[in-house]
């Protein structure tokens, strides 16, 4: 398909807003960002991300696993030839450390059998993690190394940052602060999205936001300053009169009370939109909020339109502009980062400057 936005559902990246997103991360934190494009840039592209990105002066990417390091290695090129330093937060397994020193990837490493893989392999710069609290990956501050070669960058992972009142937040910040001071060469690297908005206390060398490049929220809608990015559309395949007493959709999932009209949309679960929308969700269509009825299936989802002037064809936002992406996730259960990463390759993404 050449044209990607004439499929019937299709992901609109606006990389404009990711670019205004990263300067705004910077300006809030007063630190330069480094921005983490795992789960291929949330599921909007990382290659696509990070090249943008790049070209706003971000140097430095981290991503979740070696293989999403490999494919960003093989995009952006190789740092001798201008490529960024790309960290890897799983670190290295067991037998990795060799790929992920010829193809330049930085390991966070977060035990020590990774610290000893990475060795043997021939070690060279590298991350650290430490467990500042959240009992996930990383060195608990009293079993972190004392110093360790190559070591360029130290960072913890903050557990609660997005209810700033918590005093977990603090908790951590001094934790963190009492450990680093044993890396005085290395980039300490502290918040995330969330993060980035807990004032200068929290600001150490460099931030590490995903989510809120991406114009979600940590957990409810992101800050004021944070552009929506990602637009989910999806097209009318077919509009129908429900006489009242009659059912939608599997397992009767909604009845009609009353004479209603309905539109069937060409997006269902295998695309990403969640089954968990019903009973709650809601889409944008001809200019109105209204409500998914009965199950979302596979392929498709129904819409109420009654009283609406609705064409076959005509775009429904499942999120974006007029349907915020949070707001979309609080319908479903589930926050901004799941609903993102949960768009399927079969939606093509379609990208504007
Ligand atoms: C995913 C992740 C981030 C980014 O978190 P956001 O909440 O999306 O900003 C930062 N650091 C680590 C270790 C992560 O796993």
């Amino acid at each position: 398909m050449t044209d990607p936005t004439a499929a019937p559902a299709v992901l609109s990246v606006d990389l404009d807003a990711v670019a205004r997103n990263y300067r705004t991360l910077g300006q809030v934190s007063g630190l330069p960002v480094h921005p983490v494009v795992k789960a291929d840039g949330y599921g909007l592209g990382a290659q696509v991300v990070a090249t943008r990105l790049m070209a706003e002066g971000a140097r430095t990417f981290f991503v979740a696993r070696v293989t999403e390091g490999l494919r960003l290695r093989d995009a952006l090129g190789s740092q001798s030839a201008g490529g960024p330093v790309i960290y890897v937060l799983d670190g290295c397994r067991a037998g990795e450390a060799g790929a992920l020193r010829a193809a330049d990837l930085r390991p966070v490493l977060n035990h020590p059998a990774q610290m000893q893989d990475w060795t043997t392999a021939g070690g060279g710069a590298c991350g650290l993690q430490i467990d500042t609290g959240m009992n996930r990956l990383g060195f608990r501050p009293e079993d972190a190394p004392e110093t360790f070669d190559g070591l360029a960058l130290v960072l913890t992972h903050l557990a609660c940052a997005d209810d700033p009142a918590n005093p977990m937040n603090r908790r951590q910040r001094d934790l963190f602060a009492g450990v680093v001071g044993r890396y005085p060469g290395a980039i300490r690297s502290f918040a995330n999205s969330s993060g980035c908005f807990l004032g200068p206390d929290f600001a150490f060398d460099a931030v590490r936001p995903g989510v809120c490049l991406y114009g979600g929220g940590p957990e409810g809608r992101p800050d004021t300053r944070i552009a929506p990015v990602a637009t989910l559309t999806a097209r009318v395949l077919q509009v129908r009169d429900v006489p009242a007493g009659e059912s939608i959709g599997y397992s009767q999932g909604y009845v009609a009370d009353r004479p209603i009209r309905v539109a069937t949309v060409a997006a269902g679960y295998a695309d990403g939109v969640l089954r968990a929308y019903s009973p709650a969700g809601a889409v944008w269509i001809a200019g109105e909020t209204r409500p998914l009825l009965g199950r979302v299936s596979m392929d498709v989802c129904a819409v109420e339109i009654t009283g609406l002037d609705v064409a076959l064809g005509d775009p429904v936002e499942l999120f974006g502009p007029n349907r915020l992406l949070d707001d979309a996730a609080a319908a479903a259960g589930t926050i901004s980062y799941e609903l993102l990463t949960s768009i399927t390759p079969r939606v093509p993404r379609a990208y504007s400057q």
